[in-house]
């Protein structure tokens, strides 16, 4: 059905890389657009050119979105670029990057969303079913985008698929036999123009689905109450804090309890992750294992071999008695939050970088309770001073060196650093990933 269809890809990224070679291979008259121009857009643009995929790069125009039959949307394309507006004058139909793949997708599908801990319960799940011997394919917002991987998956081949609420948006019969909602807060209110559009957008993950299918839910987020009504599928829960259908913690272990069969799975004491949220994420993670067909002894083994994964919540290094740990990937208030209520000694937190409109009121008490002093830094310091100012001694920082050489000096023994910033990282690194790696090595800089 796409054979010779004209289409055309929005945004040269990864996803739209490998959306438009997938469409190449599948005999569609495909060509692709990007609005900048710099050193990795025109190396995926070299690939594109390489199998005749022609290129735009640097800007769109009218013309080359008209007379297409489909447009295939990447995920960091904005409403308000001028090509959807094209294409919603044209009246062209548009998929995400997500709903193609999923098109030409044989496998199950576990669908893992929410506004924090995708990335560690979506690794933690294909490990799982990877080391049990299941043939797995870990994809989606995590990097590799699920048109990339389409190849590499047969009808048992099990997909667990990062999902974010940018790759919601646009599917029309996305439908994954397994979804997860990990919890909705606060976020990208810098893209959504209030927290129902966002929230909406995340709840799509489980509207196609049927009977046969599962929702899974986190039982202790409050803003998920109510969902189970919203759902056609089976609805099974984790929770930290009561027992449940499906996966909870009591007397210091992890059970599973579906449909009135119970089995242990772990103590406590086997999770390395540190963390309350990381107790949820192998709480779903374990349930999700469970469903997948994983016997109880082998994820056990994976869960007592899962350290955290680079810049969340990561000890950097332990220096005159002060743990010093990096949080990078802390870009929401939520995460920030939910860090900080894992710290059982007096905290001096790093904050601050790209503003996303957030409101960073809502940590005030927990702040006033545990940071003996705040460090920001970035763009977002005066919003963040002018919320929590009054809650914790503040300063400043130019630099995260600047940053860090301050939290030494101001450092009693038995106190902990966090780099936990609630922002992105764009005004003053190129990701969270250079942001965390600046923060470790000015931490070694000051051993
Ligand atoms: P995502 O892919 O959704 O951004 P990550 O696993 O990369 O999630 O973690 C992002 C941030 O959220 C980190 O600061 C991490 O410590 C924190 N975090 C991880 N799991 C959870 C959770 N279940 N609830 C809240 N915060 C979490």
């Amino acid at each position: 059905m796409m054979k010779d269809k004209k289409v055309a890809v929005i945004g040269l990224g990864s996803s739209g890389l490998n959306a438009a070679l997938l469409l190449k291979d599948i005999g569609a008259d495909v060509k692709i657009t990007e609005a900048s121009d710099n050193e990795n857009v025109r190396k995926n643009a070299m690939l594109l050119e390489e199998r005749k995929i022609p290129c735009q790069i640097g800007g769109h125009t009218k013309d080359f979105i008209e007379g297409n039959e489909l447009i295939v949307v990447s995920p960091g394309v904005e409403d308000s670029s001028p090509s959807i507006k094209w294409a919603n004058e044209l009246g062209i139909p548009m998929i995400s990057e997500m709903e193609l793949g999923y098109s030409f997708c044989k496998g199950r599908i576990m669908a893992i969303t929410g506004t924090n801990g995708k990335s560690t319960v979506t690794t933690l799940i294909g490990q799982i079913l990877e080391k049990s011997g299941l043939d797995t394919v870990v994809c989606g917002n995590i990097g590799n985008s699920l048109c990339g991987e389409i190849k590499r998956i047969n009808k048992d081949t099990w997909v667990v698929l990062e999902v974010s609420s940018f790759q919601l948006e646009r599917i029309s019969n996305f439908k994954p036999h397994i979804a997860i909602i990990l919890n909705i807060t606060d976020d990208h209110l810098d893209r959504y123009s209030k927290f129902s559009d966002y929230f909406n957008e995340k709840l799509k993950v489980f509207k196609n689905q049927d009977v046969k299918d599962i929702l899974i839910l986190n039982r202790d987020a409050k803003e998920l109450e109510g969902l189970d009504k919203k759902a056609k599928s089976k609805i099974l829960y984790y929770s930290r804090l009561t027992k449940t259908n499906g996966t909870y913690l009591k007397d210091n272990k992890i059970i599973c309890a579906i449909d009135g069969r119970n089995e242990d799975i772990c103590a406590t004491e086997d999770i390395r992750l540190k963390g309350l949220h990381n107790a949820e994420n192998v709480l779903v993670s374990s349930l999700a294992g469970i469903i997948a067909g994983v016997k109880a002894v082998s994820i056990k083994n994976t869960i007592r071999n899962f350290n955290s994964l680079r810049h969340r919540f990561e000890t950097v290094d332990i220096i005159g008695g002060v743990e010093y740990i990096d949080d990078s990937k802390g870009t929401t208030v939520d995460s920030t939050y939910r860090a900080l209520e894992s710290c059982e000694r007096p905290v001096i937190l790093i904050a601050g970088g790209k503003d996303k409109n957030s409101n960073y009121g809502v940590i005030r008490e927990l702040v006033k309770k545990k940071v003996k002093y705040l460090i920001l830094i970035g763009e977002a310091r005066k919003r963040i001073k002018k919320a929590l100012g009054d809650a914790a001694r503040t300063h400043e920082a130019g630099t995260m060196q600047e940053a860090v050489e301050l939290a030494r000096r101001l450092a009693k023994e038995n106190t902990l650093v966090l780099l936990s910033p609630m922002c992105s990282s764009f005004d003053m690194f190129k990701d969270y990933k250079e942001r965390g790696e600046i923060f470790k090595k000015a931490v070694l800089s000051i051993k």
